[in-house]
């Protein structure tokens, strides 16, 4: 028996939340994944905030550089593309790209910056791979979404996980809801044509990754354009997808 179909809403969500808290792998995944729901949250007066687990040291193919200045300038780049859609508060937790596993230090730090930010919201990658889009599926991804539905469940809450952070005058947390990108099958779309352009900007920020970033427009385009469409928004609309789990 096929699963039954999951109803889809279109809502931004931006009625029930006062911070969100974006949590990735490398410089440029939210960017790909969720800047246009970024600008929309942003443009609405809510306060977002990056978490990234890498530096994205193993990103891009040029060897003249070293991989300490490949991390600094894709720090830089996300702060820009930050910028472009309204954040600001962006964390780096400096482990190394392409090493990441769920590990007990990762949900640690992330727990932490949970309890620092203390989001409505969580957004991060899926855990679950995505045999349909295979890119999306990094293994830093998959770990860093594993860590991060950890830390959202049990950890950040848990007063007994990771004492120190109480010690730190971290107190425990609960974050409400859950939204993961780049799954198989979401239950919630963002319209986000009307700041398209700020998407297309944070990602353009991206140099070493993307170069001038000519392709990007079609590219998005036919993405998030095909989200709008199989969501029933009519055709021109450009939207972005995701599960969002109830985590209350
Ligand atoms: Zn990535």
């Amino acid at each position: 028996m096929p699963d039954s179909a999951e109803t889809v809403i279109v809502d931004d969500g931006s009625d029930d939340v006062e911070r969100i808290l974006v949590v990735t792998a490398h410089p440029d995944d939210v960017d790909f994944g969720a800047a246009g729901s970024v600008a929309v949250w942003t443009s609405r007066g809510i306060e977002v905030s990056y978490c990234i687990a890498t530096d994205g040291d193993a990103g891009g193919s040029d060897h003249s550089i070293t991989r300490a200045e490949m991390a600094a300038i894709r720090r830089e780049e996300q702060l820009l593309a930050a910028r472009a859609v309204g954040v600001t508060d962006v964390t780096f937790l400096g482990f190394p790209d392409g090493r990441v596993t769920p590990s007990l230090e990762l949900r640690a730090a992330i727990s932490r910056v949970i309890r620092i930010v203390r989001p409505g919201r969580v957004v991060t990658q899926s855990p679950d791979r995505n045999w349909a889009r295979i890119y999306a599926s990094h293994p830093d991804h998959l770990a860093t979404g594993e860590a991060a539905a950890c830390a959202v469940y049990p950890d950040a809450r848990n007063p007994f996980a990771f004492p120190e952070l109480l010690e730190e005058g971290l107190e425990p947390h609960t974050v409400p809801e859950l939204w993961l990108m780049t799954t198989e099958r979401s239950n919630r779309v963002v319209d986000a044509t009307d700041v398209y352009e700020r998407k297309l900007a944070a990602l353009k920020s991206h140099a070493s990754q993307v170069g001038d970033g000519e392709h990007l427009d079609e590219l998005l385009r036919g993405w998030m354009g095909g989200t709008a469409l199989a969501a029933g928004l009519p055709e021109g609309r450009l939207a972005e997808a995701f599960h969002v789990v109830n985590t209350a």
